[in-house]
């Protein structure tokens, strides 16, 4: 079998890994370079925990996500990991941590409830105000998301039976005859194309355009004195919600940089287009930092950064069949990459006829055993 893929993202590489596991051949086409440094991909790091509110569903997926990343780290011979733990707090009407802790005691993953007034002892890097309730669980951590999909790109390179094609922008789909064409006018057929345009999808696509919604999103690296960064790259990461906030922080793992973002959909802008942020658009996000984080006054702005989710009404992963050959895959709505080597591999099982595609799709939806 011969598969086309479009899009060079975790996505696409990792179905395209996938799919020569499997014993395909695989073509892969990127517009820019692989990886594409402005692909929602391509940051210093990206999220994995338990945690997830009332989407049990992708809860009990996250022990299947581990264990895919432990092929990607055999594959790649080295381990693209570091552990933190995680920290969810809220407060203010705010119950996601409660719910998360709820729908993970059910599953067999407890949080730990620590009460408000422990909290400083625990975790000396915290003020309290606004927290009302602070779950633990000691798995979780941060993939080396940058560097993952480097390495992939380099690695699926030197493979036989992979074509990668940067800088080489597709133009048209046709996804009953699994043919694509290219920006140069190139047509390519295979027996399958599987599309991860990411936030560029509905450009490709228009007749996905209401369904996935290019999201713009800002984060915040901070240069911290350096006896704040060494506390932190202990870790752990946070999930806060104090009401309209939802302040999520990175810690600065094995030398990476230590961000804050803001898990609230913007639901605007173009992935295409210029990409510059500034710290007024942060204000609110700088304002929770001052008021849970001991000596923020001391830390400095040390870059924006402006990336983009592909966002569902319900924040669900789209990864369907559509046409007679083709396949949509936007596992995103902020928090798709700690599932995209378990995506791909699952993908690439159900296009070599393991799964029927209407179950995939509710697999991908999060949709198999969710409360
Ligand atoms: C700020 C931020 C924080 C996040 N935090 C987390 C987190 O903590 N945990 C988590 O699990 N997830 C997180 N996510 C989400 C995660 O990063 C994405 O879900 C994931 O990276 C999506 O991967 P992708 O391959 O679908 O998209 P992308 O990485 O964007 O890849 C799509 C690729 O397709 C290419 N392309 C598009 N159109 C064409 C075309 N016509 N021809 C050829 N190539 C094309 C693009 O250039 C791009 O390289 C975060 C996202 C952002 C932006």
């Amino acid at each position: 079998m011969k598969a086309i893929v479009v899009g060079g993202g975790i996505m696409g590489l990792a179905t395209t890994w996938a799919l020569a596991r499997e014993g395909c051949r695989v073509e892969l086409f990127e517009q820019a370079d692989l990886p594409h440094p402005l692909g929602s991909s391509f940051d210093e790091h990206r999220l994995i925990r338990h945690p997830y509110g009332d989407h049990a569903g992708y809860a009990r997926l996250i022990d299947d996500a581990f264990a895919a990343w432990e092929l990607v780290w055999q594959e790649l011979g080295q381990r693209l990991y570091a552990p933190t733990g995680t920290l969810a707090l809220s407060g203010n009407g705010a119950t996601w941590a409660g719910r998360s802790a709820a729908s993970l005691a059910a599953i067999g993953h407890p949080m730990t409830e620590i009460a408000v007034a422990d909290l400083p002892r625990r975790f000396p890097l915290l003020k309290t105000h606004g927290v009302e309730r602070a779950f633990w669980i000691a798995s979780g951590g941060v993939l080396f998301a940058q560097d993952i999909v480097s390495a992939l790109a380099r690695r699926l390179a030197a493979k036989p039976g992979v074509a990668l094609h940067p800088r080489a922008p597709v133009r048209d789909v046709d996804l009953d005859r699994a043919r694509i064409v290219t920006e140069a006018g190139a047509a390519h057929d295979a027996d399958v194309v599987v599309v991860a345009a990411g936030a560029w999808v509905p450009r490709l696509l228009p007749s996905l355009a209401g369904r996935l919604v290019p999201s713009r999103q800002v984060v915040a690296y901070f240069d911290l004195p350096a006896a704040d960064r060494a506390a932190w790259a202990k870790g752990p990461m946070i999930l806060e919600q104090t009401g309209d906030m939802g302040l999520y922080l990175v810690p600065p793992m094995q030398g990476r940089g230590l961000k804050v973002g803001d898990h609230a959909f913007s639901r605007t802008g173009d992935p295409a287009a210029e990409r510059t942020a500034s710290e007024d658009e942060m204000r609110p996000l700088l304002a929770r930092c001052r008021s849970l984080l001991q000596g923020f006054a001391q830390w400095r702005v040390e870059r924006l950064k402006v990336c983009f989710y592909t966002v569902t009404a319900d924040e669900r992963f789209v990864v369907e069949k559509q046409g007679e050959a083709g396949w949509i895959m936007s596992p995103c709505s902020g928090h798709g990459f700690k599932f995209g080597a378990l995506m791909g591999l699952e993908l690439a099982r159900t296009i070599a006829g393991e799964r029927d595609p209407a179950a995939h799709a509710r697999w991908a939806a999060g949709l198999e055993g969710d409360t």
